[in-house]
């Protein structure tokens, strides 16, 4: 089997024998809790649009490996079209889900992956890179979804991982035995951890000789004993919990994050990808870091989707001719569009590395990025200037069904002839959903900081940026001699 279905997606995850927990208890069936199945909904987006004729094209790949037709979120890039299929590709599913997919980091951390574990062998002559084809012939032959794991807790930010108080707030080796290593501490902010069947172990910053025992990378089965996940809340989450649907704004699909522990759990060699080679920590920060920006062509289609609402909303109120909603909806396109420039340029100028993986242009992908920090938070403005206060003043759906106060909103949140006023409810509801509710914690604070906080993006512009090209142009323009 080298594609699976949604559905044999769904039951996969059914067969894991994860412990997980949730508002201070373990939730024994992941699957059908009503606060994270929206999340493996659009998981199984991903799989479900694979099989599809209309965007088979841009979900699917072939392996480099077996040359079996595969899921593009685990294959290995090979080209420059590989790159642009994959901002692509991030787009339609954005656009389809209205939320975070949750499948991009398990990609990114492979091709980071399939990269450093090839110059570490090519620097040390070790075996890493061997060893990860065969894993990642195992992830593509299963179609597995695999959580990219980077984010340490990192306690005090201003000692690096050997001297902080606790030592286990960087994930780090505490044992080595002869079939493998044990490993302890915590990555943070996981999304979609609990939908994954592989958890992929990098480093999260820069290390030195004294940090070699945090220099590690390794994948583990997701349900492997001694690691523990714990949910994050979201804003407005036990709404889904109520028997109506429609204050949850997006009633079909959601993300979801989470805290993930590892305590003392036991890595067998044949599963890890870098020990104690400290000096390639920062190569894949750095690699992983740039081709997860590109992911973040996702805000585009989420973005589409919030336009589209807006625009609804707006045709609803009976204004959508007004010279400032139009314009308004101009400036939205415009910063989305702007968006995808950015997550198609890295791509388009890409390159081949060594081990002949295609990586995206390192200043190009900060670059978008940096937009991603500003953008959507714009885009939310104006859908909130557009959608008015009646987003948030609304009553709830079980007031509009309630006898007592169901014709006083039928009457006064009627609008023009022909809008069901349950329409207008749903879009607000929406549009709340989007940029206060739920989905805001991907669309807002994840574009925030996701892939790296904003100064991350930053410093890698300075770093990358050809100043001294920029001056020789200025000087040869006005002839200042060399
Ligand atoms: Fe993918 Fe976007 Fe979710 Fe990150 S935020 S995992 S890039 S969908
Ligand atoms: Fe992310």
């Amino acid at each position: 089997m080298a594609m699976m279905t949604a559905e044999q997606y769904e039951e996969s995850l059914r067969r894991l024998n994860l412990m997980v927990y949730m508002f201070g208890n373990r939730v024994e069936n992941v699957v059908e809790d009503p606060i994270i199945r929206p999340s493996m909904n659009a998981v199984a987006k991903t799989y479900e649009m694979a099989n599809l004729p209309e965007s088979r094209d841009i979900m699917t790949a072939t392996s480099h490996i077996t040359g079996k037709t595969i899921n593009r979120f685990t294959h290995i890039h090979q080209t420059i079209e590989d790159l642009v299929n994959k901002s692509k590709m991030g787009r339609l599913l954005g656009r389809a889900t209205g939320c975070c997919f949750q499948r991009c980091v398990g990609m990114d951390s492979l091709n980071a992956l399939s990269i450093v574990t090839y110059d570490i062998d090519e620097k040390y002559g070790t075996q890493y890179n061997k060893r990860f084809l065969e894993y990642l012939e195992y992830v593509q032959d299963g179609d597995l979804t695999c959580d990219g794991a980077m984010t340490d807790p990192k306690g005090d930010r201003s000692l690096p991982p050997h001297k902080q108080r606790d030592p286990d707030q960087y994930v780090h080796v505490v044992e080595e035995r002869e079939d493998g290593i044990v490993i302890r501490g915590a990555k943070a902010h996981q999304t979609g951890a609990v939908n994954s069947h592989e958890i992929i172990v990098m480093p999260t910053i820069a290390l030195s000789d004294e940090d070699k025992d945090y220099a590690v990378s390794f994948a583990l089965p997701s349900d492997t004993e001694g690691i523990i996940y714990i949910i994050g809340r979201q804003s407005c989450d036990t709404r889904k919990l109520e028997e109506e649907t429609i204050d949850v704004g997006n009633i079909l699909y959601g993300g979801h994050e989470a805290l993930v522990v590892f305590d003392n759990v036991f890595v067998p060699w044949e599963r890890v990808f870098m020990y104690k080679e400290y000096d390639f920590a920062a190569s894949l920060v750095e690699k992983f870091a740039s081709y997860h920006r590109q992911s973040y062509a996702c805000k585009v289609g989420v973005g589409d989707v919030l336009i589209g609402a807006s625009q609804l909303v707006a045709e609803y109120n009976g204004v959508e001719r007004a010279s400032h909603i139009r314009d308004k909806i101009v400036e939205m396109n415009h910063l989305n569009e702007t968006l995808y420039c950015g997550c198609l340029a890295c791509a388009t100028e890409g390159h081949r590395e060594p081990s002949g993986t295609y990586a995206v242009d390192t200043l190009l992908a900060n670059v978008h990025k940096q937009n991603v920090t500003r953008f959507p938070y714009e885009l939310s403005r104006l859908a909130q200037d557009i959608a008015g206060g009646l987003m948030v003043t609304m009553p709830s759906s079980s007031d509009f069904k309630a006898p007592e106060t169901k014709k006083w909103l039928k009457k006064y949140y009627k609008t023009r002839r022909g809008i069901p006023t349950e329409n207008r409810m749903r879009i607000l509801r929406l549009i709340e959903n989007l940029t206060l509710g739920t989905a805001a914690v991907g669309y807002l604070t994840e574009s925030m900081h996701g892939a790296g906080s904003p100064q991350a993006q930053r410093i890698m512009i300075s770093r990358t940026v050809d100043l001294e090209a920029k001056k020789r142009a200025a000087k040869k323009l006005c002839n200042i001699a060399e």
